[in-house]
């Protein structure tokens, strides 16, 4: 904690990146303003164990609404983090006036599991805790059917707290689903309006990954999904405020045989890439996720971003807020 809260000051002395941690150790910085977009780091994870890092998922917060992109392993507790941050809908028990109702919107950039493993969690533990507006599931082909197994796999769950004396309703984990085949809007609000782009992933066909591109009425956030080094993707990565990419250590995959070397680059973009990427899209801030360290520190990945991009760069952690 102790590193952290130093991490905190330094962060806060340099000035230019209003950036902190939602720790409930920690106050909210004073930097990080009560109205405007909100991007948490919910869950910052790959397919591999990090104690520190739970499987994909980011929330965007706007005017108390929340936007769920991905939902991998584990990253429903550190909503616990948000509690009583004042951008946040409040966090009451058992009514859907709450953030458990709030949280009601989930896009899915791809079905790998280390992005879907927490579906049962957004399905249910909202629900049990008071959500009755059905929740709404954006993904590609195959969403509808994830979904529907899931509930049936939690059938007994869902039956034991509608059919007993648990108080609960009938509708907030009746999940409605969108399955994305092409790319375009795919989601609007009064404030908010998502995009889908088609990006490349490993073996997945056509169609079948995407990343996000949201606009709100004061920030431009693109989110890559997992993707390869793409200049097709350029178009959709530009003149973003914050632009939040993937990355996998090129010194770490360096050091992988040659087939996992090959398997990676199809599937993943190294730190000597995405900095190229930076250099030409500029985004104002470039925020490193789903990073695949292969044996690197967390300092030697960021060098390696740094030493070719100039621009602000924040390597991702959980519970994370920037803005
Ligand atoms: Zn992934």
């Amino acid at each position: 904690m102790k590193v952290r809260n130093l991490f905190l000051s330094i962060m806060l002395s340099l000035g230019s990146i209003s950036t902190v941690y939602a720790e409930n150790s920690i106050k909210p910085a004073t930097n990080i303003q009560e109205t405007g977009t909100k991007v948490v780091m919910l869950g910052t994870g790959h397919p591999g164990f990090d104690s520190k890092r739970a499987g994909q998922a980011i929330l965007i917060v706007v005017d108390k609404k929340l936007y769920l992109f991905d939902c991998g392993p584990g990253y429903m507790k550190n909503f616990n983090s948000l509690s009583k941050l004042p951008w946040m809908p409040k966090d009451t028990l058992f009514t859907n006036d709450s953030v458990y109702g709030a949280i009601n919107k989930l896009f899915l950039t791809h079905l790998d599991s280390d992005h879907t493993l927490g579906l049962d969690e957004f399905l249910l533990r909202p629900w049990v805790q008071g959500r009755s507006t059905q929740p709404v599931i954006y993904g590609p082909k195959g969403t509808k059917n994830l979904v529907a197994q899931s509930l049936n796999a939690f059938k007994s769950d869902i039956d034991h707290r509608t059919l007993g004396s648990q108080p609960s309703n009938q509708t907030g984990y009746k999940a409605i689903v969108h399955e994305i085949s092409k790319e375009g809007v795919v989601y609007q609000d009064a404030k908010v309006t998502v995009t889908a782009f088609k990006v490349p992933h490993g073996s997945w066909a056509d169609g079948m990954a995407y990343g996000y591109r949201i606009q709100t009425p004061d920030k431009v956030i693109v989110l890559s999904g997992d993707t390869r080094y793409e200049e097709r993707n350029f178009q959709f990565f530009k003149d973003a405020d914050i632009l939040i990419h993937e990355v996998l250590s090129d010194v770490g995959n360096k050091k992988l045989s040659p087939d996992w070397q090959k398997y990676m680059l199809e599937a993943h973009t190294t730190t000597t890439q995405l900095a190229n990427i930076a250099n030409i899209v500029k985004p104002k801030k470039l925020v490193l996720n789903h990073a695949i360290f292969f044996g690197q520190s967390e300092q030697s990945l960021l060098n390696e971003v740094t030493e070719i991009y100039k621009g602000d760069v924040i390597l991702a952690e959980d519970n994370m807020i920037i803005d």
